[in-house]
């Protein structure tokens, strides 16, 4: 558990956790590593503590944060060459609020290019591996935060979710992952994807320790005018208060297509939430089935919009060679982008562009009001969803990279709600007999986030 222990030198803990980045060195979790700083805050924090003053919830408590989010300490690089060596401006109000509370940032975790992908192979620096085997991928695109706490280098990390970047990584290296209702963290100061679907959340090994700091990062921020109002209560309620509530368990996603070691995972945990109270019944979906075709067509063009930014003239990178205007522009995007990165923004233009528009962005946005209108139809029936989070465990590092599709094909399961701005948790459900993690993922309506924790407690509970 995550505790402000004030027996402990926070000198202490973050040397510790230092010292345990540089054991887990090969996994690359990191991108860059804020060893002088954390040190200076952790001193910072020992004397104010000595002097008696309040520090905060997570006093001297080390995390990685994934390097989409800015912060004045050091360099945020979205993994990207274009950002290689830029210097952030401004601090993410969600860092700002953990850093009130005293939380130590250690490090800048790996991810995919502007968290593009589902592995971390498509980082500008180099691939994450998975804490459970080596030669298989964290995930992505939060793959290094995920595996950090997997390692257990910290206690808690930072990720973003647009369409399973935490859930994913958290499944694959047996961690807790949350991805919060849609607006329940400010994006300020965050390396924007798509952002009708961006969502700032985190890992951590158990449901009280992610509800720590969600109810620390969430609430209302003027400068991200997609925040709600703060619904997130500091404590989290009781596991049984939960009991007699009714789950649907998707069962479009435990056929065909599916691991079967995955599927009885989830099976074995859906026994355990019975057996906590809770009523556990099979219900099918089929408009699930579209969910992908629509994310990969929306979150394309957002992309598109996004990365437009990126023309070597206003920050980032800029090509040394150029003949005009054009090639300024060119260059600079072909050397900053990686490949996949690439792909989305001529995808995204064009499902945008005129005479393309009404039957790729158009429709894929009806489709999306249906989908919307299909989990609320079910949420009428039931309090909360299970699935698996993605169709298999952790593949090798190189299967996928040359098949962009198969790579899709990973996000299946997690996407829908992600279309649907509703809140989403992975948690360990178990492992394959080779001792790879799987993940459930719970999905609750909008705002039932620590309902889903509860839920998972419960579960915990039961250990
Ligand atoms: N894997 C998904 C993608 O590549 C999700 C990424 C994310 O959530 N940032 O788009």
């Amino acid at each position: 558990m995550i505790t402000a222990n004030k027996d402990i030198k926070a000198v202490d803990l973050v040397r510790e956790a230092l010292e345990k980045a540089k054991e887990f060195e090969e996994y690359h979790c990191f991108i860059s590593m804020n060893e002088a700083r954390a040190l200076e805050h952790a001193r910072e924090i020992d004397e104010r503590i000595a002097r008696g003053e309040n520090v905060g919830r997570l006093a001297g408590v080390p995390y990685a944060l994934k390097d989409n989010y800015l912060s004045h300490e050091g360099e945020t690089t979205a993994a990207a060459r274009m950002l290689d060596d830029f210097p952030s401006p401004i601090t993410a109000t969600a860092v700002a609020k953990l850093e009130a509370e005293g939380a130590i940032m250690i490090g800048r975790a790996n991810l995919d290019a502007y968290a593009h992908g589902s592995s971390t192979e498509n980082s500008y620096f180099g691939v994450t591996h998975n804490a459970h085997d080596m030669e298989r991928v964290a995930g992505g695109s939060s793959g290094g935060s995920a595996a950090a706490v997997a390692l257990g280098i910290v206690q808690f990390a930072l990720g973003s979710d647009t369409g399973g970047s935490i859930r994913q990584p958290a499944s694959y290296n047996g961690v807790y992952g949350i991805k919060p209702t849609f607006g329940t963290v400010s994006r300020y100061g965050v390396v924007a994807m798509a952002s009708s679907t961006d969502t700032m959340g985190c890992f951590t090994n158990n449901a009280d320790d992610m509800n720590l700091i969600m109810s620390i990062m969430s609430g209302k921020d003027a400068k991200d005018s997609t925040t709600l109002d703060d619904f997130w209560q500091e404590k989290l309620e009781d596991g049984k208060q939960a009991e007699k509530k009714k789950i649907g368990l998707i069962s479009d996603f435990l056929g065909d297509g599916v691991d079967p070691e995955v599927a009885k995972n989830v099976r074995d945990y859906a026994k355990k939430l019975e057996k906590a109270g809770y009523a556990v019944e099979e219900v099918s979906m089929p408009i699930l089935k579209y969910g992908l075709a629509i994310y990969y067509v929306v979150q394309p063009a957002e992309v598109a919009s996004n990365l437009s930014r990126y023309d070597g003239i206003r920050y980032g990178h800029r090509a040394a060679e150029f003949d005009d205007l054009d090639g300024l522009y060119a260059n600079t995007r072909n050397e900053g982008f990686m490949p996949e990165n690439k792909r989305r923004i001529m995808i995204g233009n064009f499902v945008l562009s005129s005479g393309f528009f009404d039957a790729y962005y158009l429709k894929a946005q009806k489709a999306r009001t249906l989908l919307i209108n299909a989990y609320n139809e079910v949420f009428e029936k039931y309090d909360a969803l299970l699935c698996p989070v993605a169709p298999a465990p952790a593949f090798k590092i190189g299967e996928k990279v040359n098949d962009p599709l198969a790579m899709y094909m990973e996000d299946v399961m997690s996407v829908p709600p992600s279309m649907a701005g509703l809140p989403a948790i992975s948690v360990p459900a178990g492992k394959t007999k080779a001792g790879l993690p799987v993940g459930a993922q719970l999905i609750g309506q909008r705002q039932s986030d620590q309902m889903l924790l509860s839920i998972a407690k419960s579960v915990e509970e039961q250990a």
